[in-house]
């Protein structure tokens, strides 16, 4: 037979609404392993949600005097990829992309953004350490 410390409590509101299950410490410690594996199993991670359709709509109007560029350099920490969107994992996650030409990438490695702007003859590339790094 089962005692208190090994039991499941279902928990309720006061109008029945089921809220949940609270698992006591002693059991936690018995089935936490599989339980985390089993929420991470039913729960996969998200991915990354890039604006892939502002950079098609900048390409798409393209005007600049030279092809559209696709490799990326971090003058951080020096990672780069002659193009972003082939790493798999990836390198440089796209940030933002605008018609103007502005497309800003965020390094995987020390976390700093690399802003291309892309102006008719030129790109001129800044980076901007990452703003907890910086403060340190
Ligand atoms: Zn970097």
């Amino acid at each position: 037979m089962k005692n208190k410390a090994q039991s499941l409590v279902k928990m309720y509101t006061a109008t029945g609404e089921f809220l949940g299950v609270f698992i006591p410490p002693e059991l936690w410690g018995q089935i936490k392993a599989p339980v985390q594996e089993a929420v991470e199993r039913l729960t996969p991670p998200q991915a990354v949600k890039e604006p892939l359709a502002d950079l098609e709509l900048l390409k798409q109007h393209w005007d600049f005097q030279y092809p559209v560029d696709t490799d990326v350099q971090c003058k951080i920490c020096g990672a780069e990829t002659p193009d972003w969107a082939a790493d798999d994992p990836r390198k440089f996650l796209l940030k933002a992309a605008s018609l103007g030409g502005l497309v800003s990438y965020e390094c995987q490695t020390c976390k700093a953004r690399v802003k291309k702007m892309h102006f008719k003859r030129e790109i001129c590339v800044e980076c901007v350490p990452c703003p907890a790094k910086a403060c340190k």
